[in-house]
């Protein structure tokens, strides 16, 4: 069998206008900002104006993925189109794809196969130029963090104390760790920096996070950027930076209008990563697609442990949201490989091996419904290779749990392969309707920083415990006499394994978390834990995906994917 790639498809499908999609949600011509034929701004003060309605909020999330991506954007696209047919009025919302991985080993973010937004090639790509915004915005900063210490020094910053990276989006290892302003009186202080990627930059999660333009200058001036020689904080706001960091995010920041392959509407605003910040979509854009439509599905990146938990204590807490129904995907693929079969067999039917795989996925359904205590469907989103033994497994062991499976082909069919997932969310939705309990949080944030760490670590990781190197321990320390201590905690964690440990797959037990470092993200509203060996500046894999794609003579991309 060969299969169209996801580019092919997505060029073979003949696009709506975009001012036709804006009418369907009920945008008037004066809400949008046209960007081309296909992509248009939608004007944030909307939100103010609102009826206050609300749409149903569904939240995909995941198993622990493989390099490859489990289809959760492929699965939320699919499960909106579904709706769509079934006559409910539907929306996506999703993150902007970083160039990182579009370059790298995953590739683009725009889902596969026939559920897609598209243009597919200018959303992977620079799109609305939103996540450049968001880097000028990041290294206006940082210049301006170092001419202050050049002209003079007068908040006396103690240079070895900036605490303010430079960011690029691109996975470039090279600019991980650097010392910059050499070359003599003339050129700079000379001190130690380095480059994070644009979508793990405070600046990202700010952006996401914010509810309108003020609010958004209002974080900014809060960024911690370094500290005096009395060990004082200096933030944005000392540098005087908020004004023009938040002129340059003007336009960014109204949430970008674009379509799915079967037309339905979505918006793709914000990127943070998900195992090295927050995870999630604007809040502007998800209020905006609550606001005008009935059903709106989101996507949490990486594994429930990281974007679903993330999406919950940070973004919901943040923004009160609360999901109405959690789909968890799950493929008869990543379940074998987390049963420890290599890469090259996954495509024969092996049953011991999802036998040993299945305990994720199970964790993950226990920390949705039992933590968060969430309705939820498991989606399988269906390969070619898998087999009906394999599936029937997967369904027995989630039914187990009380959870329901749906089989999803919307990869292979779009909206039609979602609709026995679709019907599944309309009842979970209808049965928990008017029950509105108060959404359940992994941890309270008035208990102190390394209770919280540990609750996640013990509770959706499943940790013993939670070991703080001396460094981490004092940072907490410092930020709880800051005045830090009531924040909620973002964990930068290995997205490959429920542990800090990427070899340990499945359902991993009898393992500490060490945390090697805390950081404090004032502006976004919460300190990071950095585990493991995560870096904030990935780097590209031996035979990046950069080096397969390419543009013809008539500006037509190929290799995509
Ligand atoms: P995630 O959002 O979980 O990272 P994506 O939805 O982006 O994953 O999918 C990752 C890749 O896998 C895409 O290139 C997509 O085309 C492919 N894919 C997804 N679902 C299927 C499927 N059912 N069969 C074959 N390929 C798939
Ligand atoms: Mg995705």
């Amino acid at each position: 069998m060969t299969f169209k790639s996801d580019i092919e498809i997505a060029q073979s499908t003949k696009l709506k206008d975009i001012r036709e999609i804006a009418a369907k949600v009920g945008f008037s011509e004066d809400d949008i900002e046209l960007y081309g034929k296909y992509k248009a701004k939608v004007d944030y003060n909307l939100l103010k104006n609102g009826s206050g309605k609300k749409a149903k909020l569904i939240l995909t999330t995941a198993i622990t993925p493989t390099p490859a991506g489990e289809g959760k954007t492929t699965t939320t696209i699919g499960a909106a189109d579904a709706l769509a047919r079934l006559g409910k009025k539907s929306m996506v919302a999703l993150r902007e794809p970083s160039l990182g991985p579009v370059f790298g080993v995953k590739g683009g973010a725009a889902g596969g196969g026939y559920s897609q937004v598209v243009p597919m090639e200018d959303i992977n790509l620079h799109f609305t130029g939103d996540i450049h915004a968001i880097t000028a915005a990041n290294n206006l900063l940082a210049a301006m963090v170092d001419n202050h210490i050049f002209q003079g020094n007068a908040l006396d910053i103690d240079p070895r104390r900036v605490v303010w990276r430079r960011a690029l989006d691109m996975n470039d290892r090279q600019l991980r760790s650097l010392v910059d302003g050499l070359g003599g009186k003339a050129n700079g202080m000379p001190r130690e920096d380095g480059f994070d990627i644009t979508v793990a930059s405070e600046v990202m999660a700010i952006f996401c996070l914010a509810n309108d333009i003020v609010d958004l200058k209002n974080r900014l001036a809060k960024i911690l950027v370094a500290y005096d020689r009395k060990g004082n904080p200096i933030t944005a706001a000392d540098i005087k930076a908020q004004g023009a960091m938040a002129a340059l995010l003007k336009d960014a920041l109204k949430p970008n209008l674009v379509q799915t392959l079967e037309g339905t509407p979505a918006f793709v605003h914000g990127g943070p990563f998900a195992n090295i910040a927050h995870g999630c979509n604007s809040v502007i854009a998800t209020k905006m697609a609550m606001q005008f439509s009935d059903y709106v599905v989101t996507e949490a990146g990486f594994g429930a442990d990281l974007g679903a938990e993330k999406f919950i204590d940070i973004k919901c807490r943040l923004a009160g949201l609360k999901p109405d129904a959690v789909i968890i995907v799950a493929t008869v693929r990543a379940l074998k490989y987390n049963g420890g079969l290599p890469k090259s067999e996954l495509d024969k039917e092996d049953l011991d091996a999802l036998v040993k795989g299945i305990p994720n996925l199970l964790k993950h359904v226990e920390n949705i419904t039992q933590v968060f205590k969430l309705p939820a469907v498991v989606a399988v989103n269906r390969f070619p290779q898998d087999t009906d033994a394999e599936l029937k497994f997967i369904e027995e062991k989630c039914n187990e749990l009380g959870v329901n499976v749906a089989i999803s082909e919307v990869w292979a069919k779009g909206g039609e392969g979602g609709i026995a997932l679709a019907e599944e969310l309309l009842r979970l939705i209808e049965q928990n309707e008017g029950k509105d309990q108060k959404l359940s949080f992994a941890y309270e944030l008035d208990i102190p920083i390394k209770e919280k760490i540990r609750a996640i670590s013990q509770k959706i990781y499943g940790a013993d415990d939670v070991v703080f190197t001396d460094k981490a321990a004092k940072e907490i320390d410092n930020f709880e006499k800051l005045g830090y201590g009531n924040l909620p905690v973002c964990m930068a964690k290995t997205q490959y394994s429920l542990s800090d440990d990427p070899k340990k797959l499945g359902r991993p037990t009898g393992f500490n978390i060490t945390v090697r470092d805390v950081t404090l993200s004032a502006g976004a509203g919460f300190l990071v834990a950095v585990t493991g060996d995560i870096m904030k500046m990935p780097g590209l894999p031996k035979v990046p995906a950069a080096e397969k794609i390419d543009v013809d003579e008539k500006g037509v991309i190929s290799g995509l994917f």
